[in-house]
């Protein structure tokens, strides 16, 4: 149910105006669509190990960033959390830009406004 919400979300925020959903991670066209019509995307969980699921607590992700993000990754989840929690953000952002590394380069994960601000809200609490 979490997942189905995260999804949900995670779409309205990543869909472009021109109608495409964008990977977070690499900027990209998702690669494909369903039969359904929705684009086939990954919603991975950003920081792991919270007691709680949060459904902004989620990427969207294309399936090669989500397995970087995922086995190949050099952030820590302590690490990920403490560089969104002290990033200074307004509730009025466009975008948010949080350099990672992922399979040995740093890419830019990129969040719309009100996704890193309630993600930023639900970290806070696990200070
Ligand atoms: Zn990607």
């Amino acid at each position: 149910m979490a997942v189905a919400q995260a999804r949900a979300y995670l779409r309205a925020r990543y869909t472009n105006a021109d109608g495409q959903m964008v990977c977070q991670a690499c900027q990209n066209e998702m690669p494909f669509k369903l039969r359904s019509g929705d684009y086939y995307f990954e919603a991975v969980q950003c920081v792991k190990g919270l007691q709680q699921h949060f459904y902004e607590n989620r990427l969207a992700l294309c399936p090669t960033c989500a397995a970087m993000y995922q086995h190949a990754r050099a952030n820590s989840d302590d690490d990920l959390r403490r560089s969104i929690v002290t990033c200074e953000v307004g509730q009025g952002d466009a975008a948010i830009k949080l350099e990672i590394e992922l399979a040995g380069e740093t890419r830019t994960l990129r969040f719309v406004g009100t996704h890193f601000f309630d993600l930023k809200t639900v970290l806070q609490g696990f200070e």
